[in-house]
């Protein structure tokens, strides 16, 4: 093991809790009934309460830990509109076929999502380091140039993404490495601190007057006349809607959406003070990620001192003991010039896989839910969320956006307990590896 990787200093947590941390300040016991009660306190749920209660809907979340203890204070802050909608899918499946037949719409959508994070950003003075540097995907071997290449259009056409093809002699200027064979530049993308946007979504939907209330598990949803029962361990709940929020942490609550979704750890380490302003690594601070099957995405921090570098060391919940060393030997593959370089926090979260690669928010038996962001849900999410809220304040069962309703698959053979994570990642390395020595 390479414990000399590890600064003295070092922290088992999000580099992001050192500016704001998981807490319950603003947690009030569950109202005994309200309109719609909403299960899970990341971007997802705090989104819908934000907007249910801007259109004069009561609103009360219920999330299990405190405050930002899911996902949404955890990831890499990296935000695009849809740029990452229908990767994964391929050849003839029903999945690739309606993702091609409805791919202006969906791509549409996806960079809706983005305008509606930044408007949510500006109009509540989310101060968060909100930018947009651009995103470079760098391409793991020619044949991955090659198909990124069929992909330019369409994103130009349908989500307004400003994207161009970067040759791999031209690659220094999006970064200060030749490890990709070119790529891929987005311009309508960027970054954020996910912590300080988490606070600020919190803060508005306290302020708009969402009730909230940390460490209130919801441990059965029961439907009754006129609306839903919502037990808690804080107490129950009467609500005419419920909406579950919950992505990569999805339980055995819900068991229907359960067995739709496919929670998958991503990891990510935070670097010591660089010897030099990040922007010496990637230029303009944009933000990286590439083609691999087993992605990594990194970015410099918002001070630009550090580097947050992100993948999947493992698909599955492992310690910084586990994690760390493989994501500091990926990171010192793109920039040999860290070696030596030190990591003062290594983390953990979960995401949600959908079995179509696409994001979900819909009603399943009465339910509804958003569910599924795929790896990429910090605009998307948040995106769902408002979008959520608009269908219910609305009344109509009219689909509100082209991603509402869509069929949200299941598997006969998956129950919901992702056995197999460790074999796909085992296989999904060795297939990245074997791609690279064909190039
Ligand atoms: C390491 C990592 C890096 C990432 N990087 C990026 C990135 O760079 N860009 C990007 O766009 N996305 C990224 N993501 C994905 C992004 O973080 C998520 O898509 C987003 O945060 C999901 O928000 P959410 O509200 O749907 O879920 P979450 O924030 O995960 O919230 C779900 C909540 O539901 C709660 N819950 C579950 N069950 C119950 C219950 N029974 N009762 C009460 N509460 C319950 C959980 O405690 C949790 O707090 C990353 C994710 C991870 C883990």
């Amino acid at each position: 093991m390479a414990t000399d990787i590890f600064h003295p200093d070092f922290k088992a947590a999000p580099w992001w809790w050192e500016a704001w941390q998981p807490d319950n300040a603003l947690s009030q016991d569950p109202p005994a009934s309200v309109d719609v009660a909403i299960v899970g306190a990341g971007y997802g749920g705090l989104a819908t309460a934000l907007e249910l209660r801007r259109r004069g809907v009561g609103a009360a979340v219920l999330e299990r830990g405190d405050f930002g203890v899911g996902a949404s204070t955890r990831n890499g802050g990296m935000i695009s509109g849809g740029v990452n909608l229908g990767k994964g899918l391929s050849g003839k499946s029903a999945a690739a076929e309606g993702f091609k037949r409805d791919k202006a719409a969906l791509l549409g959508a996806g960079a809706d999502s983005l305008a509606t994070l930044e408007d949510i950003v500006q109009r509540e003075g989310i101060d968060c380091g909100l930018i947009r540097t651009g995103r470079y995907l760098g391409a793991w071997t020619p044949a991955h140039y090659a198909d990124l290449e069929t992909k330019i259009d369409d994103l130009n056409a349908h989500a307004g993404a400003g994207a161009r093809m970067v040759p791999r002699d031209r690659q220094r200027e999006m970064m200060a490495s030749d490890y990709y064979y070119g790529g891929m530049y987005v311009a309508r993308s960027g970054h954020l601190h996910p912590a300080l946007y988490y606070k600020g979504l919190l803060d508005a939907a306290h302020r708009a007057g969402a009730n909230l209330s940390a460490r209130a598990d919801v441990e059965r949803i029961e439907k009754v006349t006129g609306g839903w029962r919502v037990l808690t361990s804080k107490g129950p709940v009467q609500a005419r809607e419920v909406v579950v929020a919950t992505n990569g942490y999805t339980g055995d609550l819900t068991p229907r959406l359960k067995r739709r979704v496919v929670p998958v750890a991503s990891h990510i380490i935070a670097t010591e003070e660089l010897p030099e302003p990040a922007s010496a690594l990637i230029p303009e601070l944009r933000a990286i990620a590439d083609t691999k099957r087993v992605l990594t995405y990194y970015r410099p921090s918002p001070n630009g001192k550090h580097l947050i570098f992100g993948g999947r060391a493992r698909f599955t919940q492992a310690a910084p003991e586990v994690s760390a060393p493989v994501l500091y030997r990926y990171m010192t593959d793109r920039f040999p010039q860290l070696k030596g370089m030190r990591i003062t926090h290594a983390w953990t979260g979960n995401v949600a896989f959908a079995l179509d690669y696409m994001p979900h928010m819909g009603t399943d038996e009465g339910l509804h839910y958003l569910l599924a962001c795929n790896g990429n849900g910090v605009a998307m999410m948040t995106y769902l969320g408002t979008q959520t809220a608009r269908r219910i304040a609305g009344g109509g069962n009219a689909p509100v956006n082209p991603l509402d309703g869509r069929d949200f698959p299941d598997h006969p053979l998956y129950s919901g307990n992702p056995w197999f994570l460790p074999a796909i990642g085992a296989l999904y390395r060795a297939r990245d590896w074997w791609d690279r020595l064909r190039a």
